[in-house]
């Protein structure tokens, strides 16, 4: 259904379906050790004035409904990855796909439903525009949403929702940069370019946590457009059902006239390292059929004067290839010209540029993958969201926050502090 409906290729199908499955699984383990508790204890008791007066945190479930909106890249992966935190939280979930791929997401929601697990009305599917629903939400309910920017801000500014105070979620775009660090070891160098060009054509290329950009030190410049150059004419584009193929089309008509465009504007400050732009012949494709894009790499000069590198998103297989010189600071400045994403990847060997990076880095991000040659054989692309690390990113991406296992529940939940009697309220809270 992934291949016939999203154009994915059977790997990158299982990508999304495995990603929701595997999340689910995450849930439900933490759902045994949570046991059938309704309160959650948070942290330790603060002793207030000595002896026994105490104060302690507790999160109970919002009394809502948790709806939840979907982006089309992600039609399993998406509706799971959130209805396990708010299911686990003990709130009923209805959730919106996208509704160019809501093929899939009903196919999978139907596959959950009919497997009995959860109570009736627990899972609630909406199939096609959301409608006026937003307008109909109220104080106890909550909304996550997954999208683009735009969308996040009409819905963030909707008047119902400012009105009564109910809480959003956003997770929106992202331009991810991938960091190489003067004199990576050989080993962290190799993950490097493997990673980029995963990310790029994976999904080709429509991942939020995609790498778009590909920031290396200006004297390693040639030699990674050589490597990913290399990689990139490898890629077999076409048919996602044939056997060979690497990288199918992207979703949909409108999808591939955004990526077009977005490449043009790109490409008024930038120019091609590798690829051709208007050219693209898919293997195995009927005529006319599938709306293919080439993979394309491109490169500036001047990393910080491309701007629309750092503001343009292109949902589609690109990524630019961006020079810096010097330290830590410059590094993290072409990177901060993001302004907040969800993932940054740092590779490379020299601890004390690590140390620094991450303090750099990290109020910009909600993830920040380290590669050194020790971990580069095993690391993960960092276009991989796991369920125990959180998900979400400042700025740019939403400023939201998913997963990072019960960190996600706290979405759904109210934390409220509990004071008094403190041994007793232990007792009456569970803690003891
Ligand atoms: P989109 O056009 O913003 O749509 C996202 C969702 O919002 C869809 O379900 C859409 O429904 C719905 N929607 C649109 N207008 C709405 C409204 N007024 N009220 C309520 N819902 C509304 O995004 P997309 O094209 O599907 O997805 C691509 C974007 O998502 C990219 O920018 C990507 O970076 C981002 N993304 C982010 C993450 C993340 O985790 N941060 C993950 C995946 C994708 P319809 O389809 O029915 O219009």
């Amino acid at each position: 259904m992934a291949v016939a409906n999203g154009g994915n290729t059977r790997s990158d199908a299982k990508f999304d379906i495995d990603g929701a499955t595997g999340t689910l699984m995450a849930y439900a383990e933490l759902g045994r050790e949570l046991g059938e508790r309704t309160l959650l204890v948070d942290g330790e008791p603060f002793d207030i004035a000595g002896s026994r007066l105490q104060g302690w945190h507790v999160l109970s479930p919002r009394h809502g409904v948790a709806v939840h909106i979907g982006a089309y890249n992600f039609p399993a992966w998406g509706w799971a990855e959130k209805a396990a935190t708010a299911l686990l939280a003990g709130m009923p979930v209805l959730t919106k796909p996208a509704t160019a791929t809501s093929l899939l997401s009903w196919h999978t929601v139907k596959l959950v439903v009919e497997a009995n697990i959860l109570p009736p009305g627990a899972l609630g599917l909406l199939c096609g525009s959301a409608g006026d629903l937003l307008d109909h939400l109220e104080w106890q309910d909550v909304v996550a949403f997954t999208g683009s920017s735009d969308t996040a801000r009409s819905i963030r500014g909707r008047e119902r929702l400012l009105d009564q105070a109910v809480r959003v979620n956003v997770e929106a775009d992202s331009l991810n940069a991938a960091l190489l660090l003067p004199g990576a070891s050989d080993s962290a160098f190799d993950a490097y370019i493997r990673d980029v060009h995963r990310d790029m054509t994976q999904k080709t290329g429509q991942k939020c946590t995609a790498i778009r950009r590909v920031i290396v030190p200006d004297s390693d410049v040639p030699r990674v457009r050589e490597a990913l150059s290399e990689r990139l004419s490898r890629v077999c584009v076409g048919n996602p059902a044939s056997d060979g193929v690497d990288m199918g089309p992207v979703a949909t008509a409108a999808q591939r006239t955004s990526v077009r465009e977005g490449v043009q504007k790109l490409l008024a400050q930038v120019r091609v390292a590798w690829g051709d732009p208007d050219k693209v012949e898919p293997v195995g494709a009927p005529e006319g059929k599938g709306f293919f894009v080439p993979p394309l790499l491109l490169e500036a000069d001047d990393a910080l004067a491309a701007t629309s590198v750092h503001a343009q998103e292109v949902f589609g297989p690109v990524a630019t290839l961006l020079p810096y010189t010097g330290s830590a600071a410059g590094a993290a400045s072409v990177v901060r010209a993001g302004e907040g994403g969800l993932v940054c990847s740092v590779y490379g060997d020299e601890r004390r540029l690590l140390g620094e990076l991450i303090a750099l880095l990290a109020p910009w991000h909600g993830r920040l993958v380290v590669v050194d040659g020790k971990v580069a054989d095993k690391s993960i692309a960092p276009g991989s969201v796991l369920p125990n690390l959180v998900h979400g990113g400042p700025g740019r991406a939403g400023g939201g926050e998913e997963l990072g296992g019960p960190r996600g529940m706290a979405l759904y939940q109210q934390r409220t502090a509990v004071q008094g009697n403190g041994p007793l309220i232990g007792r009456l809270i569970g803690a003891s």
